[in-house]
Formats: structure tokens, C-alpha cells, sequence
């Protein structure tokens, strides 16, 4: 049996927010109360599990999981940032008693802390691209797709999404060498994960009509 990668534990957000000075920006958060007091009591956690996803937030669990790739030196500004995106998942999920996803609630919980309430992030080394395991291109319009799980499917038994089952025949351009087996997926709520850079999946059909 495979042993499983533990999480690393950090403290809690309150513990957390302080060694990484940003307590006093979730500090705007005070005025939720006990929201507020949830937050700064759960638990954050590091991952190497997730190839794509900056972090994500269980409230049920009273849990943070952030990327292991967000603790390298240099990318202080995107893991301050991602702790704070997951806190306001916390904080509008704890206010609201439901999972507030990346609705309204959480948008004016992300200005009241003063963040941009971006959904995606933009982080090039958790990009698709960055992680993939393989990537197809379009033979005609060149368009690439990248896989960081190992596709189900042959290029040859796809076409581009631009350019059609017609026009839009694929081709690997990459053989990359093999990667560990992956982990199973997390316990945590795909809603409230950061998601994946926007990208279009191939689509799958016959390459002729
Ligand atoms: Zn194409
Ligand atoms: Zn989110």
C-alpha cells in the first residue's frame, strides 16, 4: 500500500497571519465577529498534492490547504495573496452558513479585506502549461493543449476547438518522462479551490467526418 503524502501543518490562520505580517489586512475582517474568530482559528495546511491549484478552504473542516510551490522564496506576494483568497471563503461561507463559493458574498468579503477578487489565479509555474504531462498542438492553427493528468484519449482521436473535426487534426509535441502515480483527490471542496488558468480542452470526435 502507497503511503500517502502527509499535509504539512503551519499553525493557524491567527499564527500564520502574524509570522507572515499580514494579520492587520485580515484584521479589516473584525468587524464579522465571530466569522472573523473562525477564521483566525482554523488550521493552514501545505500541499504538494495539487498541480494547479493555489489553495482552497474546507469550512466545515476549519481548513486551509495551500500549495507547497506558494512557499518557495520570491513568491511571498502570491502566498499572502492565496491565504487571503481562502480566508475570505472562510469568512463569507461563516457569515452566510452555506457555501458561498465565489459568489457575491465573497467578493465583498475580498474588497473588505482590501484584495482584488480575482477567481482565477495567474501563478505561471501552477499553469497547465507549467504542470503538463502532455501537450497536444493543432496542426493547423497551432493551438496547444496541455494535460496535467495523462489524457484519456489519443491526439489522433481528437481535433482542435478551433478549428474543427475537419481542419484541426493534433499532434503530441511532447513525450515527457514519467511522473510518480498520482495522489487520490482531496477531501476538499472543488467550489472553493482556485481554479485552474482558463484553457480549452480539445474536443473529442473523429478527426474525419
Ligand atoms: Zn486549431
Ligand atoms: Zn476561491
Amino acid at each position: 500500500m502507497r503511503k500517502q503524502r502527509a499535509a504539512r501543518v503551519l499553525g493557524t490562520v491567527a499564527e500564520v497571519a502574524k509570522a507572515w505580517g499580514i494579520k492587520r489586512r485580515l484584521d479589516r475582517a473584525l468587524l464579522l465577529g465571530r466569522a472573523y474568530e473562525k477564521c483566525l482559528s482554523c488550521t493552514v495546511e501545505i500541499s504538494g498534492r495539487s498541480k494547479v491549484q493555489a489553495g482552497a478552504a474546507n469550512t466545515r473542516l476549519g481548513k486551509i490547504l495551500l500549495n507547497a510551490a506558494l512557499m518557495e522564496p520570491g513568491r511571498e506576494a502570491d502566498r499572502n495573496a492565496t491565504l487571503l483568497h481562502e480566508c475570505a471563503h472562510i469568512l463569507a461561507d461563516s457569515v452566510y452558513r452555506r457555501n458561498c463559493g465565489h459568489g457575491s458574498s465573497w467578493k465583498r468579503v475580498m474588497e473588505l479585506l482590501g484584495e482584488k477578487p480575482d477567481v482565477h489565479h495567474a501563478l505561471d509555474y501552477l499553469s497547465p502549461k507549467a504542470q503538463a504531462v502532455a501537450t497536444w498542438a493543432c496542426r493547423t492553427c497551432g493551438e496547444e493543449y496541455h494535460y496535467v493528468r495523462k489524457p484519456r484519449h489519443r491526439p489522433q482521436d481528437c481535433y482542435c476547438a478551433r478549428c474543427g473535426p475537419r481542419r484541426g487534426r493534433l499532434q503530441a509535441i511532447e513525450i515527457p518522462p514519467p511522473r510518480p502515480e498520482l495522489d487520490p483527490p482531496s477531501a476538499f471542496d472543488s467550489r472553493t479551490e482556485i481554479g485552474v488558468n482558463a484553457y480549452q480542452r480539445a474536443k473529442k470526435g473523429r478527426t474525419r467526418p
